[in-house]
């Protein structure tokens, strides 16, 4: 017998979302000129509009942030710092269920997720690096770090709350001022957010955030003002500013794309692997930069191992976010559907083939379903290239060495999964595996306290842990 489901959606009427936005500058939301929509992408409903940044915008936030270092921030005891970073984490706590609903309403993504993930390990953030602020010189990293100064950081809309709590937590906790851009699609988290260092009383100008599109954060990273830039987003848009900032003094950090194996050896627990491998993939719509992209399969389990991977698939909810039991929500923007489509179609003419497990999709919006392309060869471009959406293509392999070869064979460097019984085995695959962040036997596992980051193009630097706070301060000694 099979239960359906009541819906069980989640109420909306705990956000108050204002027709029109402006930047947050020097404390205070100040009127933006140019304005752009900002929708929900579920049902394209319109939420509100968003200002696009100016040069005016952006040097009044750079001096803003500037004045705040120069003046409050880097004058303040790391203590007192300290204090306002757990009053932050604190109200982000409170203010949870709004975060979620809005953070689920701007981004597509399921509020289980929101709810779950994205607030508690933005707060977390928070807490974590609030507990550094008057320990810096215990981290290991020197006894005379200073702060950069003014830091620029632009982020990507896939976790929209959660890369603003990755940048700006470091940035402050080591006394540095920010100036921050949210991605286009997804800015009213980064607003709220706004709201809460209002209530937290942060000095004004500690954080600025202005919004817009691509050409606000190119102003951003090329601001003379500016000491050193954070970016979270695509390896192409990586690139531009690596090249941008290479002839300057701005020190930078990247994290970029990744295109991650998850490997299973034939002796894994096959359950908990078919698990880990929907996790690792469909979690967030697959809009996630470590997702296990790649299944790379012990050839001898794969007839098995597919099949109870199809049958745990047919179990995905797929619809509104905003369901407590949907499991994947919408693909955030039309645009991104459309390059989900396109790689899609490249692998049905390269000659994989695609399977997706039958399911109703909603007239209005933006989706796609859960979908698996076998028979793929590391010649296809669904074996490549980054999908970033709901798309897992498996590979198989003989020998644990092939495994290996298979998954180290990309330009990205971002994670990879191992799935077996045996320790030995383990620890063999993760020392030849070049991949920032390995996961054995789970996928998809994030903690303030530990460093995320990746090898070759998918980034420089490391984000969490102590190795992340050596990103926001001069001077490192890595002892
Ligand atoms: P982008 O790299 O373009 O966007 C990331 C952020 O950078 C956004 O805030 C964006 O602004 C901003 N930006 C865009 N152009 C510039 C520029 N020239 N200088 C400074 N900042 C800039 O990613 P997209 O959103 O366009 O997504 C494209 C692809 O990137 C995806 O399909 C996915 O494959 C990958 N991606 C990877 C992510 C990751 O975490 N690894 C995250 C997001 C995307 P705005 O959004 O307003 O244009």
């Amino acid at each position: 017998m099979t239960f359906e489901y009541a819906p069980a959606p989640e109420s909306r009427s705990i956000v108050s979302i204002s027709p029109q936005y402006g930047h947050f500058i020097g404390g205070k939301f100040v009127a933006g000129t140019k304005h752009f929509p900002t929708i929900n992408p579920a049902t394209e409903e319109v939420l509100s509009k968003i200002a696009c940044g100016t040069k005016i915008d952006v040097d009044a936030a750079v001096k803003a942030a500037r004045k705040a270092y120069v003046g409050t921030w880097s004058k303040m005891s790391g203590k007192e710092r300290g204090k306002y970073l757990f009053r932050i984490a604190r109200i982000m706590q409170e203010r949870a269920r709004e975060f979620a609903v809005l953070e689920t309403l701007d981004n597509g993504k399921p509020i289980r997720e929101s709810r779950d993930v994205d607030v508690p390990l933005a707060a977390a953030h928070f807490f974590y690096h609030a507990g550094w602020a008057d320990k810096l010189e215990y981290a290991g990293l020197g006894t005379s770090t200073k702060p950069h100064g003014v830091a620029g950081q632009i982020i990507p809309w896939n976790f929209p709350l959660l890369m603003l709590a990755w940048k700006v937590a470091p940035a402050l906790a080591t006394g540095n001022t920010v100036v921050l851009k949210p991605a286009e699609t997804t800015s009213l988290t980064a607003l709220l957010f706004a709201q809460v260092c209002q209530e937290a009383e942060l000095p004004a100008g500690v954080v600025n955030i202005v919004t817009g599109d691509g050409s606000t954060g190119a102003l951003i990273v090329n601001h003379p003002g500016i000491d050193k830039i954070a970016f979270t987003g695509s390896t192409e848009v990586g690139k531009i500013i690596a090249r941008a900032v290479a002839s300057t003094k701005k020190s930078v950090t990247l994290e970029l794309g990744g295109k991650a194996a998850n490997i299973v050896f034939d002796d894994a627990p096959i359950d908990e692997a078919v698990e880990g491998i929907i996790n690792g993939i469909f979690f967030n719509q697959g809009h996630v930069c470590c997702a296990g992209s790649r299944l790379v399969l012990q050839e001898n389990i794969a007839d098995e191992f597919l099949e109870k991977l199809k049958i745990r698939m047919n179990k995905i909810r797929v619809g509104d976010p905003m369901d407590k039991n949907t499991d994947l929500g919408a693909i955030n923007s039309q645009e991104q559907l459309l390059k989900i489509r396109e790689l899609t179609i490249a692998g049905d003419k390269e000659g994989a083939q695609r399977w997706s497990p039958e399911c109703a999709l909603p007239s209005k919006g933006f989706w796609f379903p859960p979908t698996i392309f076998t028979g793929v060869t590391q010649g296809h471009r669904i074996a490549r290239e980054e999908i970033f959406g709901p798309v897992l293509s498996v590979l198989t392999f003989r020998t644990p060495q092939e495994a290996i070869d298979k998954a180290n064979n990309t330009p990205f460097g971002l994670s990879a999964g191992i799935w077996s019984e045996k320790g030995s085995r383990i620890l063999w695959a993760a020392q030849q595996l070049r991949a920032g962040v390995i996961w054995a036997n789970t996928f998809n596992k994030f903690d303030p306290t530990s460093p995320f980051g990746g090898y070759k193009e998918s980034g420089w630097g490391r984000e969490g842990g102590r190795h992340g706070l050596s990103a926001y301060l001069k001077g490192v000694s890595h002892e």
